[in-house]
């Protein structure tokens, strides 16, 4: 999809500050640093649509975006950050799982996975809630240029593995940096979009 006028809506923590569309919304899910803001970028063709918080991984908010009118992206907040607090941390999961909670044009989740790594606890639990709710999904698996193709392989089953997902579940390896696998997540994001409509 060739995305022309992609725009910062608003950053929100509670639900009253959520805005009121009636647009479907796609949330991007992840541990901080594992490549959201790049990927946004990437998917509309920008390169500051989205940027990650001052301090890298302090953003709490969920950033909405909209996407030409058609759909919003959900910035989710990323978890994980290992230099916060344990409240600020059970806060930040509070602020994720509300909006998962409650949100009902929510209609996808991506799931972001730092292709070089294993799954932490977090990406688990994340990974069995969507699993669980039922939702359209996508697991994306980030910044595969640092790897090889041979390399980007294996780790694509190690991962799999390691979230136990079934041989039906959908891996989306790409690079923001080089652009790979990023037209087919948009293939799949539009899929999921026509079956909604
Ligand atoms: P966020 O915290 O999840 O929003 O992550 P960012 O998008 O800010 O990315 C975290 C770091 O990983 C930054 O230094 C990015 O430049 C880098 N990064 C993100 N995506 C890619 C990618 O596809 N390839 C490479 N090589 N680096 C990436």
């Amino acid at each position: 999809m060739l995305v022309k006028n992609p725009r910062f809506v608003i950053s929100a923590v509670k639900p009253e500050q959520y805005p009121v569309t009636g647009m479907l919304e796609i949330a991007f899910a992840g541990r901080s640093n594992a490549g959201k803001s790049s990927l946004i970028n990437a998917l509309v063709g920008r390169k500051r649509l989205a940027y990650s918080g001052s301090t890298q991984g302090m953003t709490r908010q969920i950033n909405f975006y909209n996407i030409d009118d058609e759909l919003m992206f959900v910035d989710l907040p990323g978890y994980g950050y290992a230099a916060v607090s344990k409240d600020q941390k059970s806060l930040w999961g509070k602020v994720i799982e509300q909006y998962l909670n409650v949100r009902p044009q929510l209609y996808m989740v991506i799931l972001l996975l730092d292709v070089r790594h294993d799954p932490s606890e977090d990406d688990i639990v994340m990974y069995n809630w969507i699993r669980e709710s039922g939702l359209a999904h996508a697991v994306v698996l980030t910044k595969c240029d640092k790897l090889s193709r041979m390399k980007c392989k294996e780790r694509v089953r190690a991962i799999s593995a390691s979230l136990g997902a079934g041989s039906t579940e959908s891996f989306y390896p790409v690079s923001a940096l080089d652009r790979t696998g990023i037209d087919e997540l948009w293939a799949a994001i539009d899929e999921v979009m026509r079956e909604e409509s």
